[in-house]
Protein backbone atom coordinates (compact mmCIF):
# COMPACT_ATOMS: atom_id res chain seq x y z
CA UNK A 1 0.00 0.00 0.00
CA UNK A 2 1.09 3.99 -0.62
CA UNK A 3 2.21 5.82 2.21
CA UNK A 4 -0.12 8.44 3.32
CA UNK A 5 1.17 11.84 2.12
CA UNK A 6 0.54 14.76 4.16
CA UNK A 7 0.41 18.75 2.27
CA UNK A 8 0.69 21.56 4.90
CA UNK A 9 -1.13 24.83 3.15
CA UNK A 10 -0.84 28.12 5.15
CA UNK A 11 -3.13 30.65 3.92
CA UNK A 12 -5.61 28.37 1.93
CA UNK A 13 -9.26 29.43 2.95
CA UNK A 14 -8.85 31.31 -0.88
CA UNK A 15 -7.23 32.60 -3.46
CA UNK A 16 -3.45 30.79 -4.84
CA UNK A 17 -3.42 28.56 -1.05
CA UNK A 18 -6.78 27.48 -1.97
CA UNK A 19 -6.20 26.50 -5.12
CA UNK A 20 -2.87 24.91 -4.24
CA UNK A 21 -5.13 22.72 -1.68
CA UNK A 22 -7.32 21.80 -4.20
CA UNK A 23 -4.81 20.81 -7.12
CA UNK A 24 -2.64 19.00 -4.57
CA UNK A 25 -5.81 16.88 -2.79
CA UNK A 26 -5.57 16.06 -6.60
CA UNK A 27 -2.47 14.86 -6.50
CA UNK A 28 -3.32 12.26 -3.57
CA UNK A 29 -2.23 14.61 -0.68
CA UNK A 30 -4.56 15.03 2.26
CA UNK A 31 -4.22 18.12 3.05
CA UNK A 32 -3.72 20.26 6.56
CA UNK A 33 -4.87 23.93 5.84
CA UNK A 34 -4.23 27.02 7.97
CA UNK A 35 -6.27 30.02 7.28
CA UNK A 36 -6.66 33.04 9.50
CA UNK A 37 -10.16 34.11 9.30
CA UNK A 38 -12.17 33.16 6.68
CA UNK A 39 -14.47 30.33 8.58
CA UNK A 40 -17.00 29.82 5.66
CA UNK A 41 -14.04 30.00 3.04
CA UNK A 42 -12.31 27.20 4.29
CA UNK A 43 -15.23 25.19 5.48
CA UNK A 44 -15.85 25.25 2.11
CA UNK A 45 -12.40 24.69 0.67
CA UNK A 46 -12.41 21.33 2.80
CA UNK A 47 -15.40 20.19 1.62
CA UNK A 48 -14.13 20.54 -2.04
CA UNK A 49 -10.68 18.46 -0.84
CA UNK A 50 -13.38 15.46 0.76
CA UNK A 51 -15.02 15.30 -2.62
CA UNK A 52 -12.00 14.26 -4.41
CA UNK A 53 -11.34 11.77 -1.73
CA UNK A 54 -8.89 12.72 0.47
CA UNK A 55 -9.00 14.82 4.24
CA UNK A 56 -8.60 17.67 5.66
CA UNK A 57 -7.71 19.42 8.88
CA UNK A 58 -8.45 23.04 9.93
CA UNK A 59 -6.23 25.13 11.04
CA UNK A 60 -7.20 28.50 12.23
CA UNK A 61 -4.05 30.11 13.29
CA UNK A 62 -2.12 33.37 12.49
CA UNK A 63 1.56 32.34 11.20
CA UNK A 64 3.03 35.06 12.54
CA UNK A 65 2.48 33.83 16.06
CA UNK A 66 4.68 31.30 17.94
CA UNK A 67 2.65 30.20 20.54
CA UNK A 68 -0.96 29.36 18.50
CA UNK A 69 1.67 27.78 15.54
CA UNK A 70 3.37 25.77 17.79
CA UNK A 71 0.04 24.63 19.75
CA UNK A 72 -1.91 24.04 16.41
CA UNK A 73 0.41 21.97 14.88
CA UNK A 74 2.56 19.98 17.59
CA UNK A 75 -0.32 17.39 17.72
CA UNK A 76 -0.49 16.56 14.72
CA UNK A 77 3.48 16.56 13.98
CA UNK A 78 3.63 14.25 17.06
CA UNK A 79 1.53 11.61 15.14
CA UNK A 80 2.21 12.38 11.22
CA UNK A 81 5.15 14.04 9.11
CA UNK A 82 4.29 16.07 6.32
CA UNK A 83 5.64 15.67 3.06
CA UNK A 84 5.18 19.01 1.90
CA UNK A 85 4.60 22.39 3.73
CA UNK A 86 3.98 25.39 1.49
CA UNK A 87 4.12 28.95 2.81
CA UNK A 88 1.74 30.76 0.83
CA UNK A 89 -0.68 32.95 3.81
CA UNK A 90 0.18 36.94 3.10
CA UNK A 91 -0.76 39.72 2.68
CA UNK A 92 -0.16 43.64 1.20
CA UNK A 93 0.15 47.05 3.33
CA UNK A 94 0.32 49.00 0.50
CA UNK A 95 1.93 52.74 1.30
CA UNK A 96 5.13 54.87 -0.14
CA UNK A 97 7.79 54.78 1.89
CA UNK A 98 6.98 58.37 3.52
CA UNK A 99 4.03 57.29 4.55
CA UNK A 100 4.81 54.04 5.84
CA UNK A 101 3.93 53.65 9.54
CA UNK A 102 6.04 51.16 11.62
CA UNK A 103 2.90 48.64 12.35
CA UNK A 104 2.92 48.77 8.32
CA UNK A 105 6.22 47.60 8.16
CA UNK A 106 6.13 45.21 10.77
CA UNK A 107 2.98 43.78 10.09
CA UNK A 108 3.80 42.57 6.41
CA UNK A 109 7.68 41.69 7.44
CA UNK A 110 5.98 39.31 10.53
CA UNK A 111 3.86 37.34 8.58
CA UNK A 112 5.64 36.71 5.60
CA UNK A 113 9.01 36.16 7.03
CA UNK A 114 8.07 35.26 10.72
CA UNK A 115 5.50 32.99 9.53
CA UNK A 116 7.90 30.98 7.39
CA UNK A 117 10.53 30.82 10.45
CA UNK A 118 8.25 29.68 13.08
CA UNK A 119 6.10 26.61 10.50
CA UNK A 120 9.18 26.03 8.87
CA UNK A 121 11.61 25.34 11.86
CA UNK A 122 8.80 22.88 13.66
CA UNK A 123 7.86 20.88 10.42
CA UNK A 124 11.80 20.68 9.24
CA UNK A 125 12.59 18.31 12.50
CA UNK A 126 10.55 15.29 10.72
CA UNK A 127 11.29 15.86 6.97
CA UNK A 128 14.89 15.70 8.30
CA UNK A 129 14.71 12.73 10.12
CA UNK A 130 12.70 11.05 7.24
CA UNK A 131 14.67 12.03 4.58
CA UNK A 132 11.98 13.63 2.75
CA UNK A 133 10.14 16.78 2.04
CA UNK A 134 9.33 19.62 0.03
CA UNK A 135 9.16 23.22 1.26
CA UNK A 136 7.88 25.37 -1.22
CA UNK A 137 7.38 29.23 -0.47
CA UNK A 138 5.38 32.00 -2.43
CA UNK A 139 7.16 35.21 -2.70
CA UNK A 140 6.57 37.57 -5.96
CA UNK A 141 7.40 39.73 -8.67
CA UNK A 142 7.48 42.32 -6.09
CA UNK A 143 10.19 40.72 -4.51
CA UNK A 144 12.33 40.18 -7.46
CA UNK A 145 11.97 43.56 -9.45
CA UNK A 146 10.74 45.99 -6.09
CA UNK A 147 7.74 47.66 -6.45
CA UNK A 148 6.74 51.03 -5.49
CA UNK A 149 4.40 51.60 -2.49
CA UNK A 150 5.26 48.00 -1.56
CA UNK A 151 8.33 48.58 0.22
CA UNK A 152 7.40 46.48 3.18
CA UNK A 153 6.10 43.56 0.56
CA UNK A 154 9.13 43.61 -1.35
CA UNK A 155 12.01 43.44 1.58
CA UNK A 156 9.22 40.77 2.70
CA UNK A 157 9.29 38.49 -0.28
CA UNK A 158 13.09 39.16 -0.99
CA UNK A 159 13.70 38.05 2.18
CA UNK A 160 11.86 35.00 1.44
CA UNK A 161 13.85 34.32 -1.50
CA UNK A 162 17.47 34.36 0.47
CA UNK A 163 15.88 32.09 3.41
CA UNK A 164 14.82 29.53 0.41
CA UNK A 165 18.53 29.42 -1.13
CA UNK A 166 20.51 29.31 2.90
CA UNK A 167 17.32 26.95 3.80
CA UNK A 168 17.89 24.92 0.72
CA UNK A 169 22.02 24.73 1.19
CA UNK A 170 21.18 23.62 4.54
CA UNK A 171 19.17 20.47 3.83
CA UNK A 172 19.16 19.46 0.10
CA UNK A 173 22.01 16.63 0.68
CA UNK A 174 18.91 14.79 3.38
CA UNK A 175 16.45 15.28 0.35
CA UNK A 176 14.13 18.24 1.58
CA UNK A 177 14.12 20.61 -1.76
CA UNK A 178 13.18 23.85 -1.19
CA UNK A 179 11.87 26.12 -3.82
CA UNK A 180 9.98 29.69 -4.49
CA UNK A 181 7.41 30.52 -6.23
CA UNK A 182 7.15 33.79 -7.58
CA UNK A 183 3.77 34.63 -8.77
CA UNK A 184 2.96 38.42 -10.81
CA UNK A 185 -0.41 39.41 -11.17
CA UNK A 186 -3.25 36.33 -10.06
CA UNK A 187 -6.50 37.13 -9.83
CA UNK A 188 -7.72 36.72 -6.02
CA UNK A 189 -9.03 39.35 -3.09
CA UNK A 190 -5.44 40.68 -2.87
CA UNK A 191 -5.34 42.42 -6.10
CA UNK A 192 -8.86 43.42 -5.77
CA UNK A 193 -9.29 47.08 -7.07
CA UNK A 194 -6.00 47.47 -8.62
CA UNK A 195 -6.81 49.42 -12.12
CA UNK A 196 -6.49 46.12 -14.88
CA UNK A 197 -5.70 49.45 -17.44
CA UNK A 198 -2.19 50.09 -15.18
CA UNK A 199 -1.76 46.50 -14.51
CA UNK A 200 -1.98 44.84 -17.81
CA UNK A 201 0.45 47.11 -20.17
CA UNK A 202 3.38 45.54 -17.19
CA UNK A 203 2.34 42.04 -18.59
CA UNK A 204 4.12 40.55 -21.95
CA UNK A 205 1.21 37.66 -22.08
CA UNK A 206 -1.63 40.49 -21.60
CA UNK A 207 -3.58 39.28 -19.09
CA UNK A 208 -3.68 38.52 -15.60
CA UNK A 209 -3.02 34.94 -14.08
CA UNK A 210 -4.82 31.94 -12.72
CA UNK A 211 -4.61 31.21 -8.75
CA UNK A 212 -4.61 27.12 -10.33
CA UNK A 213 -1.58 28.51 -12.59
CA UNK A 214 0.83 28.61 -9.97
CA UNK A 215 -0.99 25.87 -8.17
CA UNK A 216 0.60 23.99 -10.93
CA UNK A 217 3.86 24.97 -10.73
CA UNK A 218 3.25 24.07 -6.57
CA UNK A 219 2.08 20.48 -8.06
CA UNK A 220 5.14 19.83 -10.20
CA UNK A 221 7.76 20.68 -7.01
CA UNK A 222 6.36 18.22 -5.02
CA UNK A 223 5.75 15.49 -7.56
CA UNK A 224 8.39 12.68 -8.35
CA UNK A 225 9.43 14.91 -11.47
CA UNK A 226 11.18 17.92 -9.29
CA UNK A 227 13.75 15.22 -8.16
CA UNK A 228 16.87 17.33 -8.82
CA UNK A 229 15.43 21.06 -8.12
CA UNK A 230 16.43 22.79 -4.93
CA UNK A 231 16.85 26.85 -4.29
CA UNK A 232 15.13 28.07 -6.86
CA UNK A 233 12.96 30.87 -7.83
CA UNK A 234 10.40 29.75 -10.23
CA UNK A 235 8.48 32.52 -11.75
CA UNK A 236 4.76 32.95 -12.91
CA UNK A 237 4.18 35.82 -14.40
CA UNK A 238 3.52 35.88 -17.87
CA UNK A 239 6.28 37.47 -18.11
CA UNK A 240 6.30 40.13 -16.17
CA UNK A 241 9.92 39.76 -14.75
CA UNK A 242 12.25 38.01 -16.79
P1 LIG B 1 -5.74 36.12 -0.73
O1 LIG B 1 -6.68 35.66 -1.77
O2 LIG B 1 -5.93 37.45 -0.10
O3 LIG B 1 -5.63 34.99 0.41
C1 LIG B 1 -4.75 35.17 1.48
C2 LIG B 1 -4.83 33.97 2.38
O4 LIG B 1 -3.86 34.11 3.41
C3 LIG B 1 -6.17 33.82 3.07
O5 LIG B 1 -6.46 32.44 3.19
C4 LIG B 1 -5.92 34.41 4.46
O6 LIG B 1 -6.76 33.83 5.47
C5 LIG B 1 -4.49 33.97 4.68
N1 LIG B 1 -3.75 34.76 5.66
C6 LIG B 1 -3.45 36.08 5.61
N2 LIG B 1 -2.73 36.42 6.68
C7 LIG B 1 -2.59 35.30 7.44
C8 LIG B 1 -1.96 35.00 8.66
N3 LIG B 1 -1.32 35.95 9.36
N4 LIG B 1 -2.02 33.74 9.14
C9 LIG B 1 -2.66 32.76 8.45
N5 LIG B 1 -3.26 32.99 7.28
C10 LIG B 1 -3.24 34.24 6.77
O7 LIG B 1 -4.24 36.19 -1.32
P2 LIG B 1 -3.55 35.46 -2.55
O8 LIG B 1 -3.52 36.43 -3.67
O9 LIG B 1 -4.10 34.10 -2.75
O10 LIG B 1 -2.06 35.38 -1.98
C11 LIG B 1 -1.45 34.18 -1.55
C12 LIG B 1 0.05 34.38 -1.54
O11 LIG B 1 0.49 34.71 -2.85
C13 LIG B 1 0.52 35.52 -0.64
O12 LIG B 1 1.72 35.18 0.00
C14 LIG B 1 0.75 36.66 -1.61
O13 LIG B 1 1.69 37.57 -1.11
C15 LIG B 1 1.26 35.90 -2.81
N6 LIG B 1 1.12 36.60 -4.09
C16 LIG B 1 -0.10 36.95 -4.57
C17 LIG B 1 -0.17 37.63 -5.79
C18 LIG B 1 -1.47 38.06 -6.43
O14 LIG B 1 -1.43 38.79 -7.41
N7 LIG B 1 -2.61 37.63 -5.94
C19 LIG B 1 1.01 37.92 -6.51
C20 LIG B 1 2.22 37.53 -5.96
C21 LIG B 1 2.28 36.86 -4.77
P3 LIG B 1 -8.22 34.45 5.87
O15 LIG B 1 -8.77 35.11 4.65
O16 LIG B 1 -8.98 33.25 6.33
O17 LIG B 1 -7.98 35.44 6.97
Amino acid sequence: MQEKKIAVITGASKGIGAATALVLARDGFDIWLNYRSDHTAAAAVARQIEELGRSCILLCFDVADPAAVKESLTPLLDLETPLVLVNNAGFTKDTLMVWMGDSEWKDVLSVHLDGFFYITRLLLVGMLKKRAGRIISIASTSGQSGMPGQVNYSAAKAGLIGATKALAAETSKRNVLVNVVSPGFIETDMIDGLPTERILPMIPMGRIGKPEEVAEVVSFLCSNKATYITGQVIAVNGGAYM
